[in-house]
């Protein structure tokens, strides 16, 4: 029984295709959200197919899975059975947890009401549909430009805060800029906050420097070492009293555990995360593996606890797959050891940073190309890959954001 289809659960049931054993893969939804190219989703320069993919397809040529959309709503680990809403309880000899993670607001007042997160693939649409319509709305009514209508403050200085910044900075000044003449880009700000006194903490100083710069030069206003105290739909407030006027605020800050392993009944690690064995097994349950982003992993070289990253996801996923599929063909299983690829981020067109295990770092142009290598082979199919090569070759050319229509299903 596999919990959840993101990369650490479609690479454990993957890994499971040529095994003895029959796979069930549970999701809230039909398909596979790939999230770090949200922002992209977001900032209409993919489609939404290019970032969820039907879970169903992803295991069409495996026979002996099967899929089921539903809500888990509870799983007791002592009489080895998982309850959901709306379908029969199942009762599992192996169980991979692959829950993912949920987003944190650290209780910033009004956040959960009018923040905007970006960790699923509806938070993407909600957010690309919100500002698509505060643009519809300020070119009907000008002076709601002078109100914040069109003023996004981004919260958090990590990937996705930077990556979402860099992105509606290059939506707003390329596109637009061209698809609403009449209205002053100027007023139009894209304003970074970042608790911390700089954006890109795990980055060496080098690259916090060329990413602040990149930021700039595409007129997003970084400003460190302030906190967001609270937000409501057309005002964000920070702990030093300012007041910025704007109509949305997108939350990059925090992550936790998925909240189903509250009730699991079993000691959590910081963030709600479920510590784990070498071979990534719950101490207490033999059989329970937890991978991906619920689990706190630590790394066998560095003793630290891993990232939460898709390349470990991916790779913590497909070791509890086949250490699975080597349990049930008696054969003997090995500890995990995570392969690093580097750490990167995308700040907008030609500007990327990475850095790698050594300490090598490249930006720009280079960077770019990197980022674009690892994120292709994290893709699942090698159709969404052609895909993803084809939108990023055409907006690099044409500038173009295909994606920035707005699809009312109410009307
Ligand atoms: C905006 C953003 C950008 C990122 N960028 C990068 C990047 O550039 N590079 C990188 O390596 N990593 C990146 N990451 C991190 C990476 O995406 C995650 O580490 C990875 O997705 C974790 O995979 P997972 O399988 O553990 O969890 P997830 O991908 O979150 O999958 C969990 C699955 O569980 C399902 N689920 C959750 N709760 C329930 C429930 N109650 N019932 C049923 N199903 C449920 C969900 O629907 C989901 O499909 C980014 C993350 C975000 C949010």
């Amino acid at each position: 029984m596999v919990l959840g289809g993101g990369f650490a659960g479609i690479g454990a049931a993957r890994k499971l295709k040529d095994s003895e054993v029959d796979v069930v893969v549970v999701d809230k939804h039909d398909y596979h959200t790939f999230q770090p190219l949200l922002y992209q989703l977001a900032t209409g320069l993919l489609e939404t197919t290019a970032v969820g993919h039907s879970l169903r397809d992803l295991v069409k040529d495996q026979d002996n899975a099967t899929i089921h959309k539903a809500p888990i709503t509870g799983i007791d680990l002592d009489a080895k059975e998982v309850r959901f809403e709306g379908l029969a309880p199942i009762t599992y000899d192996y169980l991979v947890l692959a829950l993912g993670a949920e987003v944190n607001f650290f209780g910033t007042e009004g956040a959960a009401e009018h923040a905007f997160p970006m960790y699923t693939l509806p938070d993407a649409m909600r957010l690309k549909n919100h500002v698509l319509a505060r643009w519809e709305a300020a070119d009907k009514d000008e002076s709601l430009v002078d109100e914040g209508a069109l003023t996004v403050v981004v919260v958090g200085g990590g990937p996705t805060g930077v990556e979402t910044a860099g992105a509606l900075a290059e939506l707003y000044r390329d596109n637009f800029v061209k698809d609403y003449p009449n209205l002053p880009q100027e007023k139009a700000r894209i304003v970074l906050v970042e608790a911390g006194e700089e954006i890109f903490a795990m980055f060496k100083p080098n690259l916090r420097e060329y990413t602040r710069e990149a930021l700039e030069k595409r007129t997003v206003e970084v400003v460190t070492g302030a906190r967001v105290q609270s937000v409501s739909p057309t005002r964000v407030t920070l702990a030093s009293g300012e007041v910025i006027p704007a109509h949305t605020l997108v939350w990059g800050a925090g992550l936790q555990g998925n909240s189903l392993v509250q009730s699991l009944g079993i000691e959590l690690q910081r963030g709600n995360r479920i510590g784990v064995g070498p071979e990534l097994e719950l101490a207490d349950y033999p059989g329970v593996y937890v991978v991906g982003d619920v689990a706190a992993i630590t790394d066998s070289k560095e003793e630290q606890v891993l990232p939460q990253l898709g390349s470990v996801a991916l790779q913590s996923g497909e070791h509890v797959g086949a250490t699975i599929a080597r349990r049930v063909a008696g054969k003997s299983t090995k500890p995990f050891a995570y392969k690093d690829k580097g750490t990167m981020a995308a700040i907008g067109r030609h500007a990327a940073v990475v850095q790698m295990l050594g300490g090598k770092t490249m930006k720009g142009r280079k960077a770019q190309f990197a980022w674009r290598s690892v994120h292709l082979a994290l893709l699942p199919t090698n159709e969404d890959r052609a895909k993803a090569v084809v939108d990023w070759v055409g907006s690099e050319l044409t500038h173009q954001r295909v994606g920035r229509i707005t699809v009312d299903v109410d009307e």
